[in-house]
């Protein structure tokens, strides 16, 4: 089958800024005093809580239960007692319950022996169930769980695993590392999705300025599966599911339907890390790699953290924040989210805590938009962001749907290019979670 290998159109080119941490090795940082664990850490619905106040949990052991198919459970992350069940911050900014435990400072933290499954004699139903069982969902930034994606409908045949080692948000290198850490692990997840998907054929895409994950994912690529990597050009968002179809496949993925509609299932690579983990260990998805950089944090760093440690104990970690921080931000700065609060606690998808000091932050005046279009060069599904910027402000929602706003990624690359410092994505973002609502309503 023929690899197509030319770009994507549109996008942007922000400086990559990886170099604090590209080339710093992943390190496991220690169990906080305190972690706090949102029932709400994947797309989809939340996990039901199965514990309350003063019950004892050692750390793996399941404190909350999927509820329903699109849905994950979540597990201690640490031994300890449970603190609350009690609202608390979360990184998409509003306060969401969640499980605190209070970690039990001088337990060995080993969690209780447990079956590892053998993955050879399972047949996909129970791959994806001990996938979903564990808790695990895409580590990516979107969180979609894992499970979902191995269960395509019997009707579309998948013809293409896709690895994304794309890893285009600037700052970040959680992926990077894995890869070039890891390679043998991300090739052992590969392994076990192709024969849970049935499929023939798997392309790790990774840009081009990741040189040592290639040679580490090539060096190490199986003699009996048909695995390859993909150099990818260096552009944002190159790591967005539709671009990198489209990159790979030359198959464009039509407006409102989903990969496997054009034959392929995408997974990031660090969740396929992870699945090999629950196939080595038999362990849920309690932590996971997560970059902690940016100009304004005291010594930038690759962690393994436990899923729940607080943004405070993770910066203390890492030497505290400059004296011209200006911004924390969960993810990276084309696609992040902002943090006011330090307790808010870093969770499955959270990628990177970026900290950037005011010579980064975007300015917050903003003016008219003056129909300049580098919006529209910009998007790279090409939807006309000056015109659902005017939309969205007159809160017009109907109309934005119209002219297809769900197909925004929110990439950001708009708001990037935008000379009048419009927040464009982050009032799609806005738009789209309204007319959610509306729908659901
Ligand atoms: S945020 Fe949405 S509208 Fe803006 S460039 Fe990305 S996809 Fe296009
Ligand atoms: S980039 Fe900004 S100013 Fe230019 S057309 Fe788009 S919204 Fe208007």
């Amino acid at each position: 089958m023929k690899l197509f290998g030319v770009t994507f159109r549109h996008g942007v080119h922000p400086p990559d800024s990886k170099g604090l941490t590209d080339a710093v090795p992943i390190r496991r940082m220690p169990f906080p005093d305190r972690i706090a664990l949102p029932l709400r850490q994947h797309a989809g619905k939340p996990a039901r809580c199965l514990v309350e106040k003063g019950d004892r949990v050692e750390r793996g052991d399941k404190i909350a239960e999927a509820d329903g198919f699109v849905s994950v459970p979540i597990h201690a992350s640490a031994a300890g007692t449970v603190a609350a069940v009690e609202w608390w911050p979360h990184p998409d900014g509003s306060m969401a319950e969640t499980v605190v435990i209070d970690v039990e400072r001088y337990s060995p933290q080993i969690p209780r022996p447990r079956i590892v499954p053998r993955w050879e004699g399972l047949s996909p139903e129970a791959v994806r169930a001990a996938v979903q069982e564990a808790g695990v969902v895409g580590l990516g930034g979107a969180a979609f769980p894992t499970h979902v994606k191995l269960s395509p409908p019997e009707d579309l045949p998948i013809e293409w695993l896709l690895v994304n080692g794309a890893e285009c948000e600037p700052y970040l290198t959680t992926d990077h590392r894995t890869m070039v850490e890891y390679p043998e692990r991300v090739h052992f997840g590969i392994r076990i999705m192709m024969q849970c998907l049935g499929v023939e054929r798997a392309v790790i895409g990774v840009e081009k300025n990741k040189p040592d994950a290639i040679a580490e994912l090539e060096r190490t690529l199986p003699g009996d599966l048909d695995v390859s990597v993909m150099p990818l050009t260096v552009k944002y968002p190159q790591g967005a599911e539709k671009m990198l179809i489209e990159v790979v496949t030359g198959r464009e993925v039509p407006s409102g339907k989903l990969p496997m509609h054009v034959g392929a299932v995408v997974q990031n690579v660090g969740s396929i890390a992870t699945i090999a983990e629950v196939f080595e260990t038999g362990l849920p998805l309690i932590e996971r790699v997560v970059t902690v950089t940016g100009p304004g944090v005291g010594k930038p760093s690759n962690l393994i953290v436990p899923v729940g440690t607080q943004l405070q104990d993770v910066l203390d970690f890492c030497g505290g924040v400059t004296d011209d921080a200006a911004e924390i931000v969960f993810g990276g700065p084309m696609m992040g989210t902002s943090q006011p609060d330090m307790r808010t606690p870093l969770i499955k998808g959270t990628t990177g805590v970026v900290v950037l000091t005011e010579a980064e932050v975007k300015p917050k005046q903003t003016y008219p938009c003056i129909k300049c279009g580098h919006c529209l060069d910009a998007c790279p599904v090409f939807l006309n962001p000056s015109e659902l910027g005017i939309l969205a402000q007159a809160g017009r929602y109907d109309e934005m749907e119209e002219r297809h706003l769900m197909d925004c990624m929110l990439c950001g690359c708009c708001s990037y290019v935008c000379p009048s410092n419009i927040p464009l994505s982050q009032m799609f973002a806005l738009s789209k979670n309204a007319l959610r609502k509306r729908q659901a309503a």
